[in-house]
């Protein structure tokens, strides 16, 4: 495997300058590889290689010389927003040759307009799968499209917009797709019609552990026949400081939010010997406790961890909060994170060791049973390990419980090939969704159109044709398209909901409940909300339900269902309806947080898709001319969004004013942005000098935009 210097690599004098100003000297094996298969001649590629061998670079030396010598635009498509602000920060570089990098995604009702004048453009799967659906006419220029992460097809619950995206992508132009190491790479390369590249080195190289318990000692058997002895009580905590004593970094993997705080408050009592920069650290302390998006006692837990130069991360805590953790590691400050999967699913953190404490963990859909973790899942953490430019080599230990699981890491995770990627296409909620989008952004299409675009799914033959079948005649009878002379086009509802991004599914559920409707319930419209297959899923315990069952105060607009799985959802749906309300009656923050045992990160997430839904029920109404619903559902979303109660929604119009500043001017008499303008001087004592001069001129000119 061999390096090339920049300036023999035969790049373009532009590629060089800005790569050089970067501080790369060299390219590595993969982008070498890269290279030599055909990236400058812009053919379809598959690139599979481990994570952190640079196929960033890779992408962007094709996005740029493609946008330079052939014209057109390019897109970088990820799977997690976090990962496209983070790509998109990246290649602000190329600013510097004069190309337009802009950054798009949330936000589905839009065709971004403005994009027209960018040249890279990077976005998340579903909002580029949006903005077809609405057309976005700088969409024709796209030609270069870069599938980051494309392994995520197999995922059950995104897997298969993934697909459609790149079935998009193979049909308009040129196609780079980035993944991890997969089963069938060949398969998926044949079908992209990629070259395949396959690159199996690291930056670090990587040494791989099993670690179990034996008597009074652990046991560390290294993958390449070694065996290390270390003696302590609890394993992962004994080789988490045997690491971090030796100046390394740890990320340990837990499988649940729980067992990972634990985990942490555990490792953090015994990190009273490890040198720490206890200034920064303070300084982190301090960021921690002034977060504006997180509950009080999830800032102040997290506080006193960092102190000890440990934290814990999932999806429950807020994006700040995150981000701050993700920072101070990089930074070094941090010694030690335990982490849910999903971290090792994002953003980069590399670290010296990785530690697997769960080989299994339980599983979401079927309640109380165990099943283990799949070899790509176990290289994703794996591959975290060795941080390039400061360790030697990467270390990723599993710890095992018994010999069963001790056989298991070695047949499986150490011998056998990873999982193949399987089309996600074949369920009734994504092939429907997946029909409603080649309409939207295609038009009118004859059936056998219609069944030739539908083929080039990675799904057998055979399944598409039934999908398809089922499809139109299911989307024909709930009133989505009509299919006239044998061609198939949307109606206006049909048309709206695509373009609302909703799951068919979803919107026959909302257009029913809005059909039930006789009195204006917000418990009720929340709860059918997230009773669609869109809706967030929270857990709910035995206690919650019985409660949750006595405090309804109105009859709700989906009946009970008999099965036992929906009653679930049933439930979960009943709960997310309880804290939304609570939102909208503005309780405060942490008091929903406790009430509801949920973390700031679920309390975002479950708000935003709350947002969308009733935005999307709003519209639903409107398409349905249901007229008299419709002051009722905008003041609702306005709420949902705002969190506030009908009163402060004159308030929360000005930028600046959210559900706090608001209820603070509101009792104070300020009530709507005139008595603003009138009261500039209470306005700057409610809110201090600068911020309140600054909401008493945009409230000015709100009002002289509304009179305009
Ligand atoms: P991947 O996308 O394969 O996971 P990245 O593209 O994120 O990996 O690269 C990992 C790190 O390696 C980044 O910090 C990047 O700046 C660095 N890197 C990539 N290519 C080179 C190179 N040729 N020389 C030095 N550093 C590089």
């Amino acid at each position: 495997m061999k390096w090339l210097s920049l300036n023999e690599s035969g790049l373009p004098g532009y590629i060089v300058k800005v790569l050089s100003r970067r501080g790369i000297t060299s390219l590595n094996p993969a982008q070498v590889t890269a290279l030599e298969s055909g990236l400058l001649q812009w053919k379809n590629m598959l690139i599979t290689s481990p994570t952190a061998s640079g196929k960033t670079l890779i992408a962007e030396i094709g996005m740029v010389t493609h946008i330079k010598e052939r014209g057109g635009k390019a897109v970088y498509v990820t799977p997690l927003r976090a990962l496209a602000s983070e790509k998109a920060r990246e290649f602000k570089d190329w600013e510097e040759i004069g190309l337009k990098v802009g950054l798009t995604s949330g936000e589905y009702d839009t065709d971004d307009a403005y994009l027209k004048d960018y040249d890279i453009i990077v976005t998340t799967y579903e909002k580029l799968d949006s903005l077809y659906r609405h057309r976005a006419a700088w969409l024709k220029d796209v030609n270069y499209f870069v599938l980051d992460e494309l392994h995520y097809m197999g995922d059950t619950d995104r897997g298969g917009v993934i697909e459609s995206v790149a079935i998009r992508a193979k049909r308009s132009g040129s196609v780079l797709a980035l993944s991890a190491t997969v089963g069938n790479a060949e398969e998926i390369a044949k079908w992209l019609r990629a070259v395949l590249v396959s690159v199996a080195w690291r930056p670090v190289p990587l040494r791989e552990a099993v670690m179990y318990k034996s008597g009074k000692q652990i046991v560390l058997e290294y993958k390449d026949g070694e065996v290390r002895r270390i003696y302590g009580d609890d394993p992962v905590i004994t080789y988490a400081l045997d690491v971090i004593y030796k100046g390394g970094q740890v990320l340990i993997f837990r499988s649940s939010r729980r067992y990972a705080e634990t985990l942490a408050f555990k490792l953090a009592e015994r990190t009273t010997f490890v040198k720490l920069e206890k200034n920064e650290l303070e300084k982190v302390k301090e960021r921690i406790l002034e977060l504006e998006d997180s509950g009080t006692e999830e800032k102040e837990t997290m506080a006193s961890l960092v102190m000890k130069g440990v934290a814990y991360h999932h999806a429950g805590l807020s994006r700040g909060m995150r981000e701050i953790i993700e920072d101070s590691f990089r930074r070094r400050l941090l010694k030690a994170i335990v982490a849910t999967p999903t971290l090792a699913a994002g953003v980069n953190l590399p670290a010296r060791a990785v530690i697997i404490a769960d080989i299994s963990r339980f599983n979401r859909r079927v309640l109380g049973y165990r099943e283990e973790i799949s070899v790509t899942e176990y290289r994703q953490m794996a591959g975290r390990a060795g941080r390039p430019g400061f360790d030697k080599e990467g270390e990723a230990v599993v710890f095992v419980r018994d010999s069963d699981e001790l056989e298991y890491v070695k047949s499986r995770f150490w011998k056998s090939e990873v999982e193949p990627i399987q089309s996600r296409l074949g369920s009734e909620a994504s092939f429907y969704s997946f029909i409603l989008s080649i309409l939207s952004s295609e038009g009118k299409l004859r059936k056998e159109d219609l069944l030739k675009i539908a083929s080039e799914s990675l799904l057998p033959h055979v399944l598409v044709k039934k999908y398809l079948n089922e499809g139109l005649e299911w989307l024909e009878d709930h009133g989505f398209i009509s299919v006239v002379d044998n061609e198939v086009s949307l109606t206006k509802l049909g048309s709206r909901v695509s373009d609302l991004y909703l799951n068919p599914f979803s919107a026959n559920v909302l257009k029913e409940a809005l059909e039930n409707a006789d009195e204006d319930c917000e418990l009720a419209y929340l709860h059918a909300m997230a009773y669609t297959p869109d809706g967030p899923v929270v857990a709910v315990s035995k206690a919650e339900e019985d409660e949750m069952l006595d405090e309804l105060d109105c009859d709700l607009l989906i009946g009970e269902p008999y099965d036992e799985v929906e009653m679930e959802n049933y439930l979960s749906a009943l709960k997310v309806a309880f804290i939304t309300r609570d939102w909208i009656e503005e309780k405060e923050e942490d008091y929903i947080l406790k009430k509801y045992s949920i973390g700031s990160g679920d309390l975002r997430t479950i708000i935003d898709a709350m947002d969308w839904l009733s935005y999307s029920t709003y519209h639903l109404a409107k398409v349905l001319e249901m007229d008299d619903k419709l002051d009722f559902l905008m003041k609702l979303h306005e709420r949902v969004a705002e969190g506030v109660k009908e009163e402060l929604l004159g308030l929360v119009k000005i930028k600046g004013i959210g559900r706090k500043r608001a209820r603070l001017l509101y009792n104070a008499g300020i009530r709507k942005p005139e008595d603003m303008v009138m009261n500039p001087e209470k306005v700057k004592s409610l809110l201090g000098e600068k911020l309140g001069e600054q909401i008493v001129r945009r409230a000015g000119e709100f009002l002289s935009n509304l009179t305009r």
